[in-house]
């Protein structure tokens, strides 16, 4: 398939002459940021970065090697002890200087992100509000740990948990967030006092490299590196390293997958935020026009590249029609175009020609196999990689485009008859991330609410986090908890001392 394979109605909009979002000089050094500086690579490969709205090349970066990864490993080895050290006050006041530091340079921050992302301003400033309260919550709550309590609880022994930093932690992130995403990793790591080295996604380093410039005077010299290239390269060796103490990821379930078992040779801890497909639940007494109106952002916030998107609506059989109406009509008026083209802007293009071509293709099958399009259904013309909003409806029952991540704009609408049913369906997706349902009866909200499998589920609401909650998945969609005071414990190791005061 190439990308001019299918088109389907509806505009791109444009920016009404040739503008940019940056000066060049904004963007940060292509290279990788190691023990405090910014250095090349031990080759001089590098790798170029798109805009995926133009399809133009922004800049080239370092394509890093095992060897470069090794570098960062040992500075982050180095600064490893005296970070540890450090008291909670002080890790907290430097977390707090790194949020002053990006609210400072938040407008910049964002038109970076859009530029990279293709994504619109308005989805790029909330990231980076976002990234910035990540840092805020953590300043606080590493000062607010809990434990059990210190007593006797063996005759004469009195017991003492220490929380300790595991040490060096590798991070691999992914492209859909990439500021947000490296900064529910970094703050939390750094809070419990580790060091880090972070891979990010060969797609979007960008954000990143900037972070790692407007923080490296806020920071000891190894406390935070950054290493450009591969996943199979860098983030593979990091995940094996001896001198690595875990390896956290968020990705796909393959390169999870990967991670873990590189990681099982030296028994590391992994740490996986994986993809997710979540279910939306409508039962017959719901809000039906509330339940349309928040899957317009639901279901198509960062052009549907999210794991939690509310992709997947099991619908009450009675309602289905009104529904599905309701929903055309909201995701009909999202406005698409590039980030240069205006504050209203809502919807931006796919990542990258492949992830595109990929999102097509599963379009494509979709209605091969009987889906029909209520709305999109495939590319939309110009330059760069922009797909339809979609609404996919008779969808059969098993398709592959209701169970597997298709990670686009695309909703697709099923029907069922019964609670359990509607139990079972939204339960058999392999992931378990998120999921949604409606219904204006309390009993069954609560009802869902335990026997739906995701880390996280709505009543009555679809994609509203906080920073305060654990963000995590059940089943493929991996282990391991983003956000909240469980994400600080998930980075920290507890140990038991017990001393005799036997006299
Ligand atoms: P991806 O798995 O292709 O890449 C993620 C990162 O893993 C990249 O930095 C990549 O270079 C690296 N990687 C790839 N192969 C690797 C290997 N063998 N060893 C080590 N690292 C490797 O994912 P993506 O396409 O960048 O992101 C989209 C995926 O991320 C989706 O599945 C999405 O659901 C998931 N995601 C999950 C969450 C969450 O919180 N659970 C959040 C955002 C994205």
């Amino acid at each position: 398939m190439t990308s001019t394979a299918t088109t389907t109605s509806g505009t791109v909009r444009r920016a009404a002459e040739p503008s940019s979002l940056l000066p060049t000089d904004a963007l940060p050094p292509g290279q990788h940021f190691i023990a405090g500086e910014f250095r090349p690579g031990t080759t001089n490969e590098t790798q170029s970065v798109v805009d995926p709205s133009t399809e133009a090349t922004i800049c080239d970066v370092a394509q890093g090697t095992a060897a470069d990864a090794d570098a960062a490993v040992l500075a982050a080895l180095e600064a490893k002890e005296a970070w540890g050290r450090t008291l909670p006050k002080k890790r907290a006041e430097i977390l707090l200087a790194i949020a002053d530091r990006l609210a400072e340079n938040a407008d910049l921050l964002a038109r970076l992100e859009a530029l990279n992302t293709g994504k619109p301003l308005m989805v790029a400033e909330d990231d980076i509000a976002g990234s910035i309260d990540s840092f805020r919550f953590m300043a606080g709550a590493a000062r607010a740990t809990t434990s059990l309590a210190a007593g006797e609880y063996a005759e004469d022994h009195l017991s003492v948990i220490l929380r300790e930093p595991l040490g060096v932690v590798g991070v691999v992130t992914p492209w859909n967030y990439p500021l947000l995403m490296a900064a529910w990793k970094i703050a939390p790591i750094l809070a419990a006092g580790n060091t880090i080295v972070l891979k990010p996604s060969e797609q979007t380093p960008l954000t990143t490299l900037k972070f790692a410039e407007l923080t490296a005077d806020l920071l000891p010299p190894g406390v935070f590196n950054v290493v450009t290239g591969l996943g199979p390269v860098i983030g593979a060796r990091l995940a094996e390293h001896p001198k690595v103490d875990m390896i956290a990821l968020t990705g796909s379930v393959n390169s999870g997958r990967a991670v873990a078992r590189a990681a099982a040779e030296t028994v590391k801890r992994v740490h996986l935020e994986l993809g997710g497909k979540a279910p939306v639940v409508i039962f017959a007494d719901a809000d039906l026009a509330a339940a349309a109106e928040s899957l317009r952002a639901a279901g198509y916030w960062n052009s549907g590249q999210e794991c939690g998107a509310g992709c997947r609506v099991l619908v009450h059989e009675s309602v289905a029609e009104r529904f599905t109406e309701l929903l055309v009509e909201q995701v009909s008026t999202l406005i698409v175009g590039e980030p240069t083209a205006g504050a209203e802007i809502e919807m931006g293009p796919m990542i990258s020609k492949a992830h595109f071509e990929r999102v097509l293709g599963h379009l494509e099958r979709a209605q091969a196999a009987g889906a029909k399009a209520a709305l999109g259904g495939g590319a939309l013309e110009g330059t760069g990689y922009f797909v339809a909003p979609t609404v996919l409806v008779d969808v059969p029952e098993g398709a592959a485009c209701t169970l597997e991540e298709i990670f686009g704009p695309v909703i697709t609408v099923e029907t069922f008859s019964t609670e359990d049913e509607a139990v079972s369906r939204a339960n058999e997706v392999p992931y378990g991330l998120a999921a949604s349902a409606w219904t204006l009866n309390p009993q069954l909200g609560h009802a869902m609410a335990s026997r739906l499998e995701a880390g996280t589920v709505w009543i009555n609401s679809h994609l509203v986090l906080a920073n305060e909650m654990p963000w995590s998945g059940f089943k493929s969609s991996g282990y391991g908890r983003d956000l909240s005071a469980y994400a600080l414990d998930d980075y920290s190791r507890t140990k038991h001392v017990m001393h005799n005061k036997a006299r």
